[in-house]
């Protein structure tokens, strides 16, 4: 077991999301010494704790933009079992996170990757104005300090980089972050009398407990599915009374929603909620300003950077704000992610992946899944690697970079 066994390492990263471990997994493999640091008692961040499903979007129009240890990861995870995932596709798999969680333990193992859960990063120590030395952890027998040469802030929300100074843009205070959502697991279903969902839908929203309509995945097991249809507006996903909130109304929402499910939609008349989820759905806190903010020009017109280190295709999606008004449309071809939007002006070895890379909030709303995060992941774990020997992270090697990836099975270019 990789359980924390030292006060250093080479490569710290802060949250053992899909991103982080993907960034832990590929530093570590690249020889870094590697700690991932979760304040839970699990992997997978959202995709786990937060039951968020399916894992989308890896491509358009059948085909694949992002590839990579994730997809083949998350390949390995269909075959296990027909329990553990459906089968991969261009949009996406959907997973139990039960099996999960224990396939992103054993590929942490796997490539020797450290971990400590129960572990709050709650501050850093800096050495000079532009470097991190240290982070704070909080933990049950009080403060750890961990050093480590390069950072990587996977923590969704920018935590590490609040924490340093890095500006950021928040909406919690103007027209309001995105929505909140309880995700949650129904089980007892019985599929074959459900309705077409369209119909469901006409039959549901006349009676709607929230401001969502019908959106709910089937799970891998059989009479199970997750439901995304709570939600909540106008807080922030950084201040502990909005996140209490916001998690005491979603949790009334999703019984009302089992209710009306259960009295007037055919299939339902048994099902009962296995699981809300350990920990509320947050979309959208702090997104950083790095080097390049990825903007909504760049993904609609499909992008491609020079210092690109992955590609994404998932819709602009940008749930209800204050104002309750949502936006939503596909994409019509794929585009590029800079490494730019993953490293900061202000420190010199931080990298930022996943959630809180730079972007505005349109690019944001599409880069935010988890397919990207995957693939952002995998880009800071490599360049963390490399900034052990540049000793700055904006001096990485950027073809290095790229060609190392592509030895990966990144996908940098593509057609659609
Ligand atoms: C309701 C909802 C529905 C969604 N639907 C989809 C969907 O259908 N498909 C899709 O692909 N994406 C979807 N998304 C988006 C996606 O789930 C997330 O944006 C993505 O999982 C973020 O991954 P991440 O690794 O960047 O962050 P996270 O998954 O948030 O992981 C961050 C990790 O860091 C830990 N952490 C945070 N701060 C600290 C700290 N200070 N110290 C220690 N640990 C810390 C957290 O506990 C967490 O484990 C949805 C999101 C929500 C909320």
């Amino acid at each position: 077991m990789n359980v924390i066994n030292s006060s250093s390492y080479d490569v710290v990263v802060a949250g053992g999301g899909i991103s982080g471990c993907m960034a832990a997994v590929a530093a570590a493999r690249e020889g870094a010494k590697t700690l991932i640091i979760e304040r839970f008692g699990a992997l997978g961040g959202m995709s786990t704790l937060g039951l968020v499903q399916p894992i989308t979007t890896w491509g358009l129009k059948g085909e694949y933009v992002i590839g990579g240890t994730g997809r083949r990861f998350l390949t390995r995870l269909a075959e296990i079992s027909p329990y553990a995932s459906t089968p991969v596709t261009t949009y996406g798999p959907t997973c139990d996170t039960e099996y999960l969680k224990i396939e992103l333990e054993r590929l942490c193992f796997e490539n020797d990757v450290h971990i400590l859960y129960y572990g709050w990063i709650r501050d850093v120590i800096k050495d000079g104005n532009d470097r991190i030395s240290k982070v704070i952890v909080l933990t049950k027998e009080g403060d750890l300090e961990i050093e480590g040469k390069v950072f990587i802030d996977g923590t969704g929300d920018g935590d590490i980089c609040a924490m340093t100074g890095v500006p950021y843009e928040d909406l919690a205070g103007t027209v309001g972050q995105q929505g909140m959502t309880l995700m949650m697991v129904v089980s007892g279903i019985d599929f074959e009398k459900c309705l077409p969902v369209d119909k469901m839908k006409e039959i549901y929203d006349k009676h709607a407990v929230s401001c969502r309509t019908v959106c709910i995945f089937p799970h891998p097991r059989k009479g199970s599915a997750y439901f995304n249809m709570t939600e909540v507006y106008g807080m922030s996903g950084i201040k502990a009374a909005d996140l209490t909130n916001a998690t005491l109304q979603c949790r009334r929402q999703a019984w009302d929603i089992l209710k009306v499910f259960k009295e007037l939609l055919p299939g339902f008349e048994n099902a009962y909620i296995e699981q809300t989820a350990p920990v509320i759905g947050v979309r959208e806190t702090r997104r950083i300003k790095g080097l390049y903010i990825l903007n909504r020009e760049d993904v609609l017109s499909g992008r491609n950077f020079e210092d690109r280190i992955a590609r994404a295709s998932c819709p602009v999606d940008i749930h209800s704000q204050n104002d309750g008004q949502a936006v939503y449309y596909t994409l019509k071809k794929s585009y590029s992610i800079p490494y730019r939007s993953l490293v900061t002006r202000e420190i010199s070895n931080l990298i930022v992946t996943g959630r809180c890379i730079s972007t505005d909030q349109s690019a944001h709303s599409s880069v935010r899944r988890m397919a990207p995060g995957f693939a952002t992941g995998e880009a800071a774990g490599v360049a963390a690697s490399m900034a052990l020997r540049t000793k700055d992270v904006r001096e990485v090697s950027i073809p290095d970079l790229q060609n190392r990836l592509r030895d990966l099975g990144a996908i940098l270019d593509a057609d659609v």
